[in-house]
């Protein structure tokens, strides 16, 4: 929390740490989707998908 650069991805269900706005392009994309879980795919992420 100290590190101002990196703050949570914008995505609502994802919970990766980004020095950009969304982590990955799926964040972006899927910003305004209401999903549960996250599939950005990066370790540490919430994602459980297979
Ligand atoms: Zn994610
Ligand atoms: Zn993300
Ligand atoms: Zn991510």
């Amino acid at each position: 929390m100290a590190d101002s650069k990196t703050k949570k991805c914008a995505h609502p269900s994802c919970t990766c740490q980004t020095e950009h706005k969304y982590c990955s392009t799926y964040c972006e994309e899927h910003a305004d989707t209401a999903e549960i879980t996250c599939r950005c795919g990066h370790a540490g992420c919430r994602a459980e998908a297979v």
